[in-house]
């Protein structure tokens, strides 16, 4: 018996990694058709003022319409994109959903409405990409403060001075960038200091223990921070009228969460829309 636990655990190992890479080959070929079959699109969830509670934009957040399961989250496709290359296609189709509906409503509305969408770091690593957004920008015949874009902080430390190179050169453009879940990682501070971003987007982990005192403490500590550096600062995740007021009153200029709005369907985001588009300073 001694003798057999090895093999047995050995085989037991490569029949679980077979698995799991089979699991990969399958997950990998269903986003394939998914893509080729544009079964993704975008939910809107509003950001507002701190102080006014006025709609300033949105962020879009991916959706998987699966067939036969229904909606599927970031969560369960967005690594598995990364992991099997089919990041950069997906993630030009999702920026691609953004700006097209950024043009639909500027023609329905008479407003641009600015849209922050998330990348992936292995999209904005991508020396191609600045140039991509230029050339969106052009296709849809939008101004370059249109669109934002959301980096998670994880995703810029594999290479600090390439992901300042990129940021930059967007930021030329006049294309903000977001670091994005911010807190959450081990080396935030530096991050803050060396991409030249143009707002913090202080994760929900943070936001969530709001007003607790520590909690207080530290989203204050960031807020004087970014102002120190000129940075904005976006509350995520806000739930309840507490929090709201405590994230306010540690100088948070934006707040975005489920107590003003869940991410919203196109439809809901269209309604929402017509109510508040007054809100939106015009853009051109
Ligand atoms: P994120 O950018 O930090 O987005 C915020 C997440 O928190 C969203 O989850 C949103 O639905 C959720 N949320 C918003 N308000 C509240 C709230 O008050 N309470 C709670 N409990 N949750 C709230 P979602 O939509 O599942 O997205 C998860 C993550 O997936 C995003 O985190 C973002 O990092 C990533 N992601 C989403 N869309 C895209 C995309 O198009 N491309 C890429 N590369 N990543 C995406
Ligand atoms: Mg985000
Ligand atoms: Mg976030
Ligand atoms: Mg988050």
């Amino acid at each position: 018996v001694a003798k057999r636990t090895p093999g047995t655990s050995m085989a037991l190992a490569e029949a679980r990694f077979a698995l799991g890479s089979s699991d990969l080959l399958a997950q990998e070929q269903a986003l394939r058709t998914a893509i080729v079959q544009r079964q993704f699109s975008l939910h809107y969830q509003p950001k507002v003022e701190a102080w006014s509670g006025r709609l300033i934009g949105f962020e879009a957040l991916a959706r998987w319409q699966r067939p036969g399961f229904g909606p599927v989250g970031p969560g369960e496709f967005i690594a598995t994109a990364e992991r099997t290359g089919l990041i950069g296609e997906l993630g030009e189709m999702l920026l691609r959903l953004a700006f097209e509906q950024v043009k639909v409503w500027r023609d329905a509305f008479d407003r641009v409405v600015p849209v922050a969408v998330n990348v992936s770091p292995l999209q904005m690593l991508d020396g191609e990409f600045p140039r991509l957004v230029t050339r969106m920008l052009d296709e849809h015949g939008l101004p370059p403060q249109a669109i934002t874009l959301e980096l998670t902080e994880s995703a810029a430390v594999a290479n600090l001075d390439l992901a300042r190179d990129q940021i930059l050169q967007l930021r030329r453009l006049g294309v903000e960038v977001a670091l994005d879940d911010f807190g959450t990682g081990f080396s935030s501070l530096n991050m803050l200091r060396s991409l030249p971003v143009h707002t913090v987007k202080i994760d929900r982990g943070l936001i969530e223990p709001l007003p607790a005192p520590d909690a207080l403490a530290v989203v204050r500590a960031i807020c004087q921070l970014a102002t120190a550096l000129d940075l904005q600062v976006i509350a995520e995740g806000v739930e309840n009228e507490a929090q709201a007021d405590a994230a306010r009153q540690a100088g948070c200029q934006v707040l975005q969460g489920e107590l003003f709005a869940q991410p919203l369907t196109l439809g809901e985001a269209g309604d929402w829309l017509s109510e508040s588009v007054s809100d939106l300073m015009r853009l051109t």
